[in-house]
């Protein structure tokens, strides 16, 4: 798949090994996750087979593999197939004595078929029916969205993508013949930097070509909403924010150019102050930090919904007061939301203003928690309308040429107050690590220690986002006076 998406790729993962970084924690996870998937869906075939062989052993899993077949064994959990140079594993084949023919079963994490699916499942298929295997259908299985906790039957959806791939069955072999061309030439391809870099995956060699093509930083891949376009901008030449030729820019990307040229910080205190004049006090600071499993594990949650497990808010009475700080983590593999839900209450109590940075987030889990809990349900709904926002604040009537086009907390941050406030060097730095953090702290494998010191660096990262994010405020006040 990775010579589908771009021959410089496969080539370097073959000869330049040493180029790939290595795996990162957040790429694991969703590994794992899609593991966790497969074993789920071979769950519907008790009766199945597995061959066991590790990926590496190719000659041990196709042996395996033909045993199985000749036994007409039903069910086969990654059956391995080999033509012309090419092997395929099936995550599931099952047979049909009826007709004498297998069915093709590819486990996909997704909760659609992605046309990067039908170009992996097709060349398996391919593999499989030039290796002798007589196909009846081939689906792709993927969650399905309607799916809710503890019903899990209808996990899975499977589409029949059969008539699909018979459709793109010829232009397999000259594909093919192109990637083992790449691969056995003397060196890389010479193929430029593009969209291919990105989709469908992230390509792990894109520092070493972004360096290759001397992309300075900030560049026209640093402007805010930018998409497609900076392709096009790529394509002609246009690269640094002071080109000439740069234009059609939206408001907020030619703010960014103009603060490049000037170097000077931009700011609208006018504005800010007329943003934050809707404000109330008391204000609560609010972040939630949340999981979102593949498989859901929470009443009436479906695939990838979002559940909070963990609350910060810092209370500011009033201009002169100190801050106040309340906070929850659930630390057991339950549902958070029953615990969690009556302290969030407590902690939002008043009239004043919510603050959350990209409050869409926040108010949506409130929306999410206020469809679950009846019980709460008034009191979850009267939040919404007190939510408020630093973040279009920022985007609007700030700039500072550290951004780099991003307005995340992250970054707004340490350019704003400096680097004290930089998440750098945290054992639980961002979202997707406070993730990986509550399910090493619910695992009962996780040891005592261990567990102590994530349940710390969990506390102390979630505190820090509101902590920033009332720092930020003050500072936003500030430079209105
Ligand atoms: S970064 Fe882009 S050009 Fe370079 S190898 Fe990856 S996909 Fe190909």
């Amino acid at each position: 798949m990775r010579g589908y998406q771009c021959l410089k790729s496969i080539y370097l993962t073959i000869h330049n090994k040493e180029l790939e970084p290595p795996v990162t924690p957040d790429l694991q996870f969703i590994f794992d996750q899609g593991n966790a998937v497969g074993s789920e869906a071979r769950k519907k075939y008790p009766n199945g087979v597995l061959v066991d062989n590790p990926a590496w052993d190719f000659f041990g899993a196709l042996k395996k593999t033909r045993k199985l077949l000749k036994n007409e064994t039903e069910v086969i959990f990654e059956a391995a197939f080999e033509y012309k140079g090419c092997f395929a594993r099936a995550d599931i084949i099952t047979y049909s004595k009826e007709t004498k023919r297998w069915s093709v079963f590819e486990v996909k994490s997704t909760t659609k078929v992605k046309e990067e699916h039908l170009d992996d499942v097709g060349l398996q298929a391919w593999i499989m029916a030039n290796a002798g295997l007589p196909i009846e259908k081939i689906c792709v299985m993927h969650l399905n969205s309607d799916c809710r906790y503890p019903n899990l039957n209808n996990l899975f959806t499977e589409v029949d993508v059969t008539e699909e791939l018979r459709k793109r069955h010829q232009s397999i072999p000259p594909r093919l013949t192109e990637i083992f061309k790449a691969v056995r030439s003397e060196s890389a391809p010479d193929v430029d930097i593009g969209p291919h870099c990105a989709s469908p995956n992230e390509c792990p060699f894109i520092t070493h070509c972004w360096v290759q093509k001397n992309i300075p930083e900030p560049s026209v891949f640093n402007l805010p909403g930018i998409k497609t376009k900076k392709w096009d901008l790529y394509a002609q030449g246009i690269i640094k924010l002071d080109h000439p030729k740069l234009s059609n820019l939206t408001p907020v990307q030619q703010r960014v150019v103009d603060v490049y040229k000037s170097q000077k910080r931009y700011i609208d205190k006018v504005e800010i102050g007329k943003a934050l004049s809707t404000w109330k006090f008391p204000l609560v600071f609010l972040d939630f930090e949340t999981i979102n499993p593949a498989i859901p594990r929470y009443d009436k949650t479906g695939p990838y919904q979002q559940v909070p497990f963990q609350f910060s808010a810092h209370i500011w009475l009033s201009p002169g007061s100190e801050l106040i700080h309340k906070e929850y983590l659930h630390v057991s593999s339950s549902d958070p939301r029953p615990q969690l839900i009556p302290l969030l209450l407590e902690a939002c109590r008043g009239e004043g203003s919510i603050v959350a940075y990209y409050s869409a987030f926040e108010t949506q889990r409130i929306s999410e928690m206020a469809e679950h809990s009846q019980d709460h349900k008034k009191e979850l709904e009267a939040l919404l309308n007190r939510f408020v926002d630093p973040l279009p604040i920022f985007r609007d009537f700030v700039y500072d040429n550290g951004f780099l086009g991003s307005f995340s907390l992250k970054t707004v941050a340490p350019t704003i107050l400096g680097e004290k406030h930089s998440y750098e060097g945290m054992l639980v730095a961002d979202g997707s690590s406070a993730q990986r953090a509550y399910e090493e702290i619910i695992n009962p494998e996780t040891d005592h220690s261990r567990r102590e010191q994530l349940i710390e660096a969990s506390i102390e990262y979630c505190k820090k986002d509101t902590l920033v994010m009332v720092e930020l405020v003050k500072w936003l006040m500030n430079e209105t006076k």
